[in-house]
């Protein structure tokens, strides 16, 4: 029997393959039906296995994660090396894509009637950035109980802060409490093994779904586009990620892929990073040898506030309707695409998709039409795959790096690892 990770990666190709045979089949096909109908189904399952688990694992991981980190006296070190860490990737992730902006002007010439229709039956979703800042801050702070049924991962993550501090500043007294949550925290983990073993199967599927349902003749039409965001987002995933990971922690790139790959594709696969979590968490633990205290913290921040592949996109994007419309940003205004674009991916939860609703928020803060966004949601679900494997990559290298220069003393976290099928 191939080991998960080759079960994982023979999934992935043949999903693409059988997505693209597919594609091509008529739309009344009855095999294509069938297949598109089954993968709908099993890709259903698997991400709604992810997100039964996420909720209560973000939370149990936050608490444990900062109680330990507290014990320790590294609360301090490990919070500021982590925000250093998620600051410096996303402005070197946006530096990167308006360096290629400029270079390569995706978008100049193209016939903008191409997407009238689109523009037209598109109803924009008004973001500006002071409503942003009211909307993110209104929902910082919930009734947990509020937080958890809706999902609202921020409001769970500030809570469960809260909790772990409370923990620690507690003493003694609650130490049961935190028992409790680490063993409760090993059964998550033990759990998440379990839904690793299907993960071929939903990667399979998704994949499957995706490639089928393109729509092969827009993506020609911004076919430039699509290029340079992938390489982009390749070049930031493949050079300067695994550049930092070197240059601080001294580990091969190489060594890096065996010990995530199984979160990077299922990242790309679903889209969505909070998705990934339980992944990334068992991957950074499991594989790469970071701690559980350390990996408890940078993962579960880093799902919902460093998206490194998010920020890069945005800013390409802004830079790519601009020169639709024919408007010259100038370098002031590209400073505020750069500052809006870390603000949105920042604020951007780690859900398929969710960029394009910051994204508008990017376009307003330099005049652009937020109807824009027209052109870019049909080729959203695409660019979003790659985006999202690097904000996942981001995740786990900042938990590798912050162990590195924060965590030397940093507490192992108490929880055993659990279950390393
Ligand atoms: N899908 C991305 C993620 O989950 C967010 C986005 O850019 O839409 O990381």
């Amino acid at each position: 029997m191939p080991s998960l990770n080759q079960q994982i990666l023979v999934a992935a190709c043949l999903g693409l393959l059988i997505g693209w045979l597919v594609g091509a089949m008529p739309d009344e096909a009855a095999a294509r039906t069938s297949v598109l109908y089954a993968s709908t189904l099993v890709g259903g399952v698997f991400i709604g296995l992810l997100k039964m688990i996420l909720v209560p694992l973000i939370f149990t991981s936050i608490v444990v994660g900062v109680a330990n980190l507290q014990a320790h006296h590294q609360v301090h070190r490990v919070w500021v090396t982590t925000l250093i860490y998620f600051v410096a990737t996303l402005a070197l992730a946006m530096l990167v894509a308006l360096i290629a902006a400029n270079i390569f002007e995706p978008g100049a010439g193209l016939s903008l009637t191409l997407f009238e229709d689109a523009m037209a039956s598109f109803e924009a979703r008004q973001l500006t950035l002071p409503e942003f800042f009211q909307h993110f801050f209104a929902n910082l702070f919930q009734n947990p109980f509020t937080a958890f049924a809706n999902n609202s991962i921020l409001s769970i993550v500030v809570f469960a802060i809260f909790l772990g501090i409370a923990l620690v500043a507690g003493g003694a007294r609650y130490g049961n409490i935190l028992v409790v949550l680490q063993e409760f925290l090993e059964l998550l983990m033990r759990i998440v093994g379990w839904i690793m073993r299907l993960a071929p199967l939903g990667i399979l599927a998704l994949l499957i779904r995706l490639v089928a349902e393109q729509d092969a003749s827009l993506l020609t039409a911004v076919l430039g586009f699509i290029v340079l965001v992938f390489a982009t987002t390749l070049f930031h995933g493949i050079v300067v990620l695994p550049a930092i990971l070197w240059v601080i922690a001294r580990k091969s790139p190489l060594w890096f892929w065996r010990g995530s790959r199984e979160a990077i594709i299922t990242a790309f696969a679903t889209s969505s990073s909070a998705a990934t979590l339980p992944i990334s968490m068992r991957c950074a633990q499991n594989n790469l040898q970071v701690r559980p205290g350390v990996a408890g913290f940078v993962l579960p921040l880093g799902a919902t506030m460093n998206m490194d592949g998010t920020a890069l996109y945005e800013a390409a994007a802004a830079l790519f309707v601009a020169n639709l419309m024919g408007i010259e940003l100038s370098f002031a205004q590209q400073m505020v695409v750069f500052f809006t674009a870390m603000v949105a991916s920042t604020g951007a939860p780690g859900i398929p998709s969710a960029g394009m609703v910051t994204m508008v928020m990017v376009l307003q803060a330099v005049g652009l039409p937020a109807e824009a966004i027209a052109i870019l949601l049909p080729i959203d679900r695409l660019l979003d795959t790659v985006r999202t494997a690097v904000n996942v990559e981001g995740d786990i290298i900042g938990s590798v790096v912050v162990q590195q220069l924060a965590g030397a003393a940093a507490p192992a976290g108490d929880v055993p690892q659990a279950d390393r099928a």
